[in-house]
């Protein structure tokens, strides 16, 4: 994420080669790298990044399971801000199934604000000028319930998903419950292949807030 001055890495999981193909090896301009948690879907290429002479931001938790150089290793906590170029970015907690998990509140020099929040199942916090969304919406309750009924899905891995992962209702409830008027744009992430409906997610979302959505 950019706001044309500093840009931000989201996360970094996959092996950090296969990252510097899809950017063209154009990763010189990489202010810093955030990392939500330790799940390796989020972080499998960090140590690698580090490695090659990135900063990388994440909670103590997140560094314990990661080799990262201790040099590249920035520890933030929830409700402790702290900048990266031209963005004031304050970590929040998710409710995840993990240690030390964050959300990440980022507000650039004009005071326009991006949200990115995912692996999470629900949040408590409130959030001010939001710009530009990017959000999990990870599933629809009732494919998930189906699934688990059908089989499809065993029992235990469906109430996983339940405590640890953003349905729709549950977005479009947190959605409702923030000031959108200058959000101009909702990236949806983290869907799921099995539990989820792109098309229906997106339309719900846009007839529920009038906001420009995309799947990620
Ligand atoms: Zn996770
Ligand atoms: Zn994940």
């Amino acid at each position: 994420v950019s706001d044309g001055y500093a840009t931000v890495m989201l996360e970094c999981g996959l092996p950090w080669r296969k990252i510097r193909e899809l950017l063209n090896f154009n990763t010189y301009n990489i202010a810093g790298i955030l990392l939500t948690h330790r799940h390796m879907d989020h972080a499998k290429g960090a140590a690698d990044a580090a490695k090659s002479g990135h900063d990388i931001y994440a909670s103590k938790g997140t560094f314990d399971v990661l080799k990262v150089p201790e040099h590249r290793m920035k520890i933030v906590a929830a409700g402790c801000q702290f900048e990266i170029g031209t963005w004031t970015i304050l970590p929040f907690e998710t409710i995840h199934d993990t240690e030390g998990s964050l959300g990440f509140y980022m507000v650039n020099t004009l005071g326009e604000a991006f949200l990115f929040m995912t692996d999470t199942g629900f949040t408590k916090v409130r959030f001010a000028n939001l710009h530009v969304i990017a959000c999990e919406c990870n599933f629809i309750d009732q494919i998930l319930t189906d699934n688990i009924l059908s089989g499809a899905l065993p029992a235990v891995v469906g109430h996983r998903v339940r405590r640890a992962h953003m349905s729709l209702k549950v977005f479009i409830d947190m959605l409702r419950s923030n000031d959108l008027s200058k959000c101009s744009a909702i990236h949806l992430l983290h869907m799921s292949s099995g539990n989820a409906d792109e098309a229906r997610m997106i339309r719900e979302i846009q007839e529920q807030t009038g906001i420009p959505t995309r799947a990620a």
